[in-house]
């Protein structure tokens, strides 16, 4: 596989970072995920504009982002992905200099790594069947907007998640089920569908607000507003959405069936509008 990083295009064996780099030492940098279907990435002027508002508000230039978009479109080329469904993850990070906590000299070179990946789509049963989720405490800092590469408190939420054998760990916060681990959280209750607002608690996901404006064109109501966890056996459905979760309807929480335990209608509707939506027809197998 072919990566790029710094400005030049090597072997992903050879792609070294200094041990001296703000990534490694402070998680020091912003991160994106992009999907692409077909080869064709989806929904990347949204998540570049995310990106540029990443890289402001931790202050490094986002002209960073200028050129990213031909390089990941060129490295889906040469690593045979043109027609793939794949993955583009860019990383970019306060560079390399001496450790100290305050910002490097002004000049130091941003560390810019971008890479794609073969990524196949959620396997069709756990689209269709729906997953398991966990509950844990939300132990995140207070700016969950910034897609920072600090995801420790995300790391040790997933690893719980799998060693209970579920797929998305729920982080709750005062009470209220915010969003996953690595995926955002919509609820129905009576018909509405309920998400947690855009704010500093939350990432901003691109998909969610795609999934909200389907819910919408589709006349399904919407609502940004708390999920409150002590209300559980009021919730109808609940759901994840996600670059690569896409809609992923969620059948247990803490091993209590959602709903009647099978993903719910409006969940599957809002799967179908998706898929709809991106040019796709169903799930792989
Ligand atoms: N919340 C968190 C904490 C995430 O890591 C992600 C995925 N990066 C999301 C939500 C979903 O965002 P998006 O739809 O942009 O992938």
């Amino acid at each position: 596989m072919i990566v790029y990083l710094n400005g030049g295009f090597t072997d992903h064996a050879n792609a070294k970072v200094s041990v001296d780099d703000r990534g490694f030492l402070f998680a020091d940098g912003i991160y994106e995920v992009i999907r692409a279907y077909g080869g064709r990435p989806f929904l990347a002027d949204d998540h570049y504009a995310r990106m540029r508002r990443g890289l402001e508000a931790i202050r490094l230039p986002s002209a960073t982002a200028d050129g990213i978009a031909a390089v990941a479109d060129r490295l889906l080329e040469e690593n045979g992905l043109a027609a793939a469904d794949a993955t583009i993850y860019i990383q970019v990070t306060r560079g390399a200099a001496p450790r100290r906590h305050s910002f490097p000299d002004p000049g130091t070179p941003p560390t810019v790594y971008i890479a794609t990946r073969n990524t196949p789509r959620p396997a069709h049963d756990s689209f269709a069947l729906g997953v398991a989720a966990i509950t844990v405490p939300d132990i995140r800092w207070g700016r969950c907007d910034i897609k920072s590469v600090a995801l420790l408190p995300n790391v040790l939420a997933n690893q719980q998640a799998k060693e209970a054998g579920a797929f998305e760990a729920i982080f709750v916060k005062d009470g209220v089920l915010i969003e996953g681990s690595h995926s955002n959280l919509l609820g129905v209750i009576d018909g509405e569908i309920i998400t947690f607002p855009e704010c500093n608690y939350i990432l901003g996901g691109i998909t969610r607000r795609f999934v909200l404006d389907l819910a919408r064109e589709i006349g399904i109501p919407v609502r940004e507003g708390p999920l409150f966890a002590d209300r559980f056996d009021d919730i109808d459905e609940l759901f994840l959405s996600g670059t690569t979760t896409e809609v992923m309807p969620i059948t247990r929480l803490d091993g209590r069936p959602v709903g009647d335990g099978r993903p719910g209608d409006l969940a599957r509707r809002l799967q179908q509008a998706y898929l709809d939506a991106a040019g796709l027809t169903a799930a792989h197998g």
